[in-house]
């Protein structure tokens, strides 16, 4: 034999195996630095990539396998790498790991001691685990799992050569492949024992798999595996698959779950054993959780957690109305100012109509309360990063057992606008952590009784146009009275349609930690720019559609002219020419006095003659109970589409019935100085706005969750008639004691 071929006899080969972002490319370039190339695996689209490492002067190939989650045929990868490790008999398979990411990473290793191969793990990204305060004992984890195990830094380069070092011991010792068998519990474990002896009798694939191997294959519905058996043998193949059904049915029956979901909890299982036995320690975190606990005593404390979660909540508030304060009068000003610009440069006609009172004062009156929106979500940013929020759950698990809720129900409430400004979409799907059914329905159909997002910018307008002088602190009374009306419906609930027991609370407590500036700048953008990224295409949309409803039919020819004539006697009157009196001339005032009537008198006709308006007038037949007229019901309408129309609908409404809208003034000053306009008609269409349905967006959300229309139509229903007795309640009442001014 020449040389070359010596080299080559002895040369062998490794396979590097691992899950996708586990750090095996970067392991390979390392390893293998230019000798590499790249081709496909015969047949498949698969890479393949092979380079040679030398060690003490001896050749090693490695291959670089695709990176998977799991041996079981589910896709081409997992077949190539399986495929790889039975046909070529690699001398030793490095099975790379993230040891930042431990326990799912192990996962993929455990098929490896399955299969019998002759593992070595490398135990890659301590630097990440160590930062993340995660210390690893390699040399218990290698005790335990019955494997060398090298602790590497792939993107350093470090402790490359102590692994390979292990590799080249490893593959010397020219080990029979060794099976490991885990057990997956009773009722698999027997019909494994079954599949087995059929597997060796029939002397199927016993030259390529272990016969327990290719029977857990079998258990996990592996497409490859019974492929091949279907091809050799229809009959066997019936058998087997006779088996796999009985035992599927029973674990269906007793169980409620397939054998692939029990498998993969044993595997988890399995791997959950080793680390426990102290391999993993958490050195960061234990010292946090110390302190965190001494935090906890004060913050969690029976008598002084409430009070502290109080004045939490309320400072939250001052520091949100108090800082949004400027920035929303710039913005107020900014979207005057533009609307005053496209006013002069544009012709009088309907598209600067819709540009004004459709697209202008819609999104302008929606972005006018980003501020608010952006200081409210960074303060619960804030609580929710330094874990403050998880406490507020545990607490308040005392008070919502009462009302046949869960501790956690407080998330989907807090996420859905318990604070204010979040949105009822995400906490509806927030229940989804909840367990019980009952107490899940309960939380979902509740939920959206919360101050979200949407309706906070027209309860900052009423609050702020007529009780100024208390806005936070009402603002503050609006968010506990959302509470108490969610909780009391949610006990109605329990005691009536969803009756049963509660549960326990189980909720993770994470350790308190200093929030960064960044993560909460991130956080806060993110929630803001879902309100803006709304605003901008669904409301804006909706707004349109609006204006168009206040728009069209117009009034007939025969209205107009007869205003026009009116208008008309009244410069002949006055003695004015086409270019209008000068402001100096003694009877200016009178006269545009008398022509601001005209004007208004012919928009508010316009406005009742649209189709809006009809609807609107309509809806008056029940809605002088709780004090709204035709705009105000318009508004409501529109706010079933989306809560944040409600806004630019009363804007527009009361644009349009706006002489000129250059003039006009931001809709709070408009409201004020409307008579028709006052402290308790303001608060029952507060109260009203907070509780009536839930936009269609929540409505097809509680659907989805509650899996069928019923539940939909119901908080539909159900919201509207509450909403309406309690500002008809409101509303008379007020009057009767004399606030309606
Ligand atoms: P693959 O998907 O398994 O091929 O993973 P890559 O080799 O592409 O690595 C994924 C990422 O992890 C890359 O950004 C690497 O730079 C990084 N990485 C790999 N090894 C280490 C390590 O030991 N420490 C750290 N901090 N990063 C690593
Ligand atoms: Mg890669």
């Amino acid at each position: 034999m020449s040389e070359k071929e010596v080299q080559k006899h002895s040369q062998i080969t490794i396979a590097l195996a691992g899950n996708p972002n586990s750090g095996k490319t970067t392991l390979f370039n390392a390893l293998t630095g230019a000798r590499q190339h790249v081709g496909n695996y015969p047949g498949v689209t698969v890479e393949k990539k092979e380079g040679v490492y030398t060690h003490n002067g001896r050749q090693i190939k490695i291959v670089d396998l695709p990176g998977t989650y799991s041996l079981t045929a589910y896709s081409e990868e997992e077949v190539v790498a399986r495929e790889f490790l039975v046909h070529e008999h690699p001398e030793v398979v490095v099975n790379i790991v993230d040891a930042s990411n431990l326990e799912r990473n192990l996962y993929l290793t455990s098929q490896f001691l399955e299969l019998g191969a002759p593992v070595v793990i490398a135990l890659n990204m301590i630097d990440v685990a160590k930062d993340r305060g995660i210390e690893i004992d390699a040399g218990k984890l290698s005790e335990l799992l019955g494997v060398p195990v090298v602790p590497i830094i792939a993107r350093a380069s470090r402790g490359l050569q102590d692994l390979m070092d292990v590799v080249a011991r490893e593959a010397a010792k020219q080990k029979e492949w060794q099976p490991v068998d885990i057990s997956y519990g009773d009722d698999i474990d027997n019909v494994l024992l079954q599949l087995e002896e059929a597997i060796v009798k029939e002397n199927f694939l016993v030259d390529i798999y272990p016969a327990r191997w290719t029977a857990i294959k079998f258990l996990e519905n592996d497409e490859q595996i019974k492929e091949i058996i279907s091809k050799k043998d229809a009959v066997l193949a019936r058998g087997f698959e006779g088996m796999v059904a009985e035992v599927s049915a029973h674990l269906q029956k007793t169980l409620d779950t397939f054998p692939e979901a029990i498998i993969s909890d044993h595997r988890y299982g399995f791997i959950k054993a080793i680390l426990r036995q102290g391999v993993i320690s958490h050195k960061y975190d234990r010292d946090r959780l110390y302190t965190s606990d001494k935090i906890d005593k004060v913050l969690t404390h029976r008598f002084l957690g409430p009070l502290i979660m109080l004045a939490v909540l309320l400072g939250l508030y001052k520091f949100t109305f108090t800082y949004s304060e400027l920035p929303m009068s710039w913005l107020e000003n900014f979207f005057s100012w533009i609307g005053a610009a496209v006013d002069s440069v544009m012709p009088d006609g309907l598209l600067k109509s819709l540009l004004i009172s459709g697209v202008i004062d819609g999104v302008g009156g929606v972005l006018g309360f980003v501020p608010i929106i952006m200081f409210m979500f960074f303060g619960i940013a804030f609580l929710e990063d330094f874990g403050y929020l998880a406490r507020v759950a545990f607490m308040m698990d005392r008070v919502l057992r009462v009302f046949g809720l869960h501790g956690s129900s407080v998330m989907s409430y807090i996420i859905s606008g318990g604070i204010a400004g979040g949105c009822a979409v995400p906490g509806v799907m927030a229940t989804r952590t909840l367990r019980s059914p009952k107490e899940r329905m309960a939380t979902l159909l509740t939920t959206p009784f919360m101050n979200c997002g949407a309706k906070l910018p027209v309860l900052a307008l009423l609050t702020g146009t007529f009780f100024a002088a208390y806005q936070a602190q009402f603002m503050f009374a609006l968010t506990l009275l959302a509470w108490l009306v969610a909780l009391i419906a949610a006990k109605i609930l329990r005691l009536t349609v969803l009756k049963g027991e509660s549960t326990p609370f189980v909720m993770e407590l994470p350790p308190y930690r200093f929030p960064t500036f960044k993560g909460l700048l991130i956080h806060t953008w993110e929630k803001t720019w879902q309100y803006i990224k709304k605003a901008g295409t669904v409301i804006l949309g909706i707004s349109i559609l609006l204006w168009a409803l206040m728009t069209f039919p117009g009034l007939p020819e025969k209205v107009t002219v007869d205003y026009d004539k009116q208008r008309a006697s009244l410069q002949t009157r006055f003695a004015v020419d086409q270019t209008g009196m000068y402001e100096n001339h003694p009877q200016y005032n009178i006269f545009m006095e008398q022509l601001e009537k005209i004007n208004v008198s012919e928009a508010e006709a316009a406005l009742r003659h649209s189709l809006a308006g009809r609807i609107g007038s309509a809806l008056e037949v029940v809605s002088w109970l709780p004090g709204f007229e035709w705009r105000t019901n318009i508004a409501l309408v529109g706010g079933f589409a989306a809560k944040e129309v409600v806004v630019s609908t009363l804007g527009t409404a009361y644009s349009l019935g706006e002489v000129d809208p250059e003039e006009a003034a931001p809709l709070s000053k408009t409201l004020a100085a409307d008579p028709a306009w006052n402290p308790v008609k303001a608060l029952a269409l507060i109260v009203f706005i907070m509780f009536y349905a839930p936009c269609f967006v929540t409505v097809v959300c509680i659907v989805r969750e509650a899996g069928s229309w019923k539940w939909g139509l119901f908080s539909m229903a159900f919201n509207t008639v509450f909403a309406f007795v309690l500002a008809t309640l409101v509303h008379q009442v007020g009057m009767v004691l004399g606030y309606g001014g």
